[in-house]
């Protein structure tokens, strides 16, 4: 069998592809392969029980050319710099397909928050983000939340960024709760910039989106948030998952009842009255449209012609290999790559931080209403590449993130 690529085999893979099919400068492609900065460090704290754990952390800057470092900080077992490295390049690319002036960047810590206490985490995230004081600030790098962080996890590294300086400065960081300069709408924006696309996406298959039958892998922010939208919107949701299994039942399920219920047990396993499904066996269940809102490396080129579904909206970052994005197109699946479909959730993170460096705060429905706006014209940007082009949604939106990064290095030029 051959070895699994890696996400980052997957992000170089993609940049290869389409830097062909664009004709892109050489020296330009050479420039992108590599991040501008990546620091590795050891983040070491004091656990509970007395006993002192070293963590690795790191935060990967991709590219800064069309403006600062941009990117989520992610807790997770698997976390490794060459994975960081990968999620930091696709942030470039999604930041220029959807239209605003940041590069990319991501960060992560290799531990597992299932394991900690909140005490633990919070020591984590204060040490590290000490760690990184010398490369992230407002106009430098400006985390956000991503796999297992949250608000309070943004609080903490707002908190300890501003003691260092002496002063409050919200602007280093996004995702925040609203009681300390969030933006009304972050929580969900993700989730609704994925709906926003998908919308979209019927309207193109003239396809209803009422009644559409929906898989979603992963419960947690995105995924739910999706779950929940959607069914709101009349969509049926036949099967949600998270890192423990899956549940399906084919007549729908109530995206508030699992998660409550989630809440209470820790998983949607074992949820009453649906059947027990695996992760895997989610993607390859008889639906309108999947939703993967979970890791990498999900469907691959050994599952991808299983897949039933119509659309394939990617919540998570670097599901899909471009082994199974050509069987997918081939099968005539319509994919919203993730940099396109997931950007929601970066440009609401813009918006908060322009309210922070303007002392503003926007209504909800303001939020919504930019997000929508943004939304749209990435997917329509996109979509129109596509067509031109003849290539998959993921050529166009590489060819248009990529194309976008590329003429700001070129006008910028190379120095010294
Ligand atoms: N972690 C999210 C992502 O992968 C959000 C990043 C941000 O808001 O900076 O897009």
């Amino acid at each position: 069998m051959s070895k699994a690529l890696s996400p980052l085999d997957v992000a170089l893979e993609q940049l290869n592809i389409v830097a062909e099919k664009m004709d892109l400068d050489p020296n330009i492609h050479e420039v992108l392969k590599h991040p501008k900065r990546s620091l590795i460090v050891s983040v070491p704290i004091r656990r509970d029980n007395g006993e002192v754990n070293v963590f690795m952390g790191c935060r990967v800057q991709h590219n800064d050319a069309r403006g600062p470092f941009k990117g989520g900080i992610r807790y997770h077992p698997n976390v490794t710099v060459d994975e960081v490295t990968a999620l930091a390049m696709w942030m470039t690319w999604k930041c220029a397909v959807v239209d605003i002036p940041y590069g990319g960047a991501k960060g992560g810590v290799a531990c597992n928050p299932k394991e900690l206490s909140k005490k633990e985490i919070e020591g984590i995230t204060r040490r590290f983000t000490t760690m990184l004081l010398e490369i992230i600030g407002p106009y430098r790098d400006v985390p956000a939340p991503d796999v297992y962080t949250d608000g309070q996890t943004m609080a903490w590294i707002m908190g300890t960024y501003s003691q260092y300086k002496g002063y409050r400065v919200p602007e280093v960081v996004t995702g925040k709760p609203i009681d300390v300069g969030g933006s009304e709408g972050r929580v969900e924006a993700t989730a609704l910039g994925v709906v926003f696309c998908i919308r979209e996406a019927t309207k193109q298959l003239k396809m209803p989106l009422k009644g559409a039958s929906v898989a979603i892998q992963g419960f947690g922010n995105v995924g739910w948030n999706a779950a929940n939208i959607l069914h709101n919107l009349g969509c049926k949701i036949v099967a949600v998952s998270d890192s423990q299994g899956g549940i399906y039942d084919p007549h729908g399920i109530i995206p508030s009842k699992v998660y409550e219920y989630k809440e209470k047990s820790g998983s949607v396993v074992n949820f009453k009255g649906a059947q027990s499904i695996t992760n895997n066996e989610l993607l390859e269940i008889p639906c309108d449209i999947l939703v993967p809102a979970a890791l990498e490396n999900q469907i691959l080129k050994n599952n991808a012609d299983r897949i039933k579904a119509k659309i394939v909206a990617e919540a998570a970052n670097g599901p899909t290999t471009p082994e199974a994005d050509k069987v997918l197109f081939e099968k005539k699946v319509f994919l919203i790559p993730d940099i396109l479909a997931n950007s929601g959730g970066v440009a609401s993170s813009y918006f908060e931080w322009v309210q922070n460096l303007t002392r503003e705060h926007w209504v909800t429905k303001e939020t919504n209403k930019k997000l929508e706006v943004k939304m749209v014209k990435a997917f329509r940007d996109v979509y129109a590449i596509s067509k031109k082009e003849r290539v998959d949604m993921r050529n166009a939106a590489l060819m248009l993130g990529v194309g976008r990064v590329a003429e700001a290095i070129r006008i910028l030029g190379l120095w010294p």
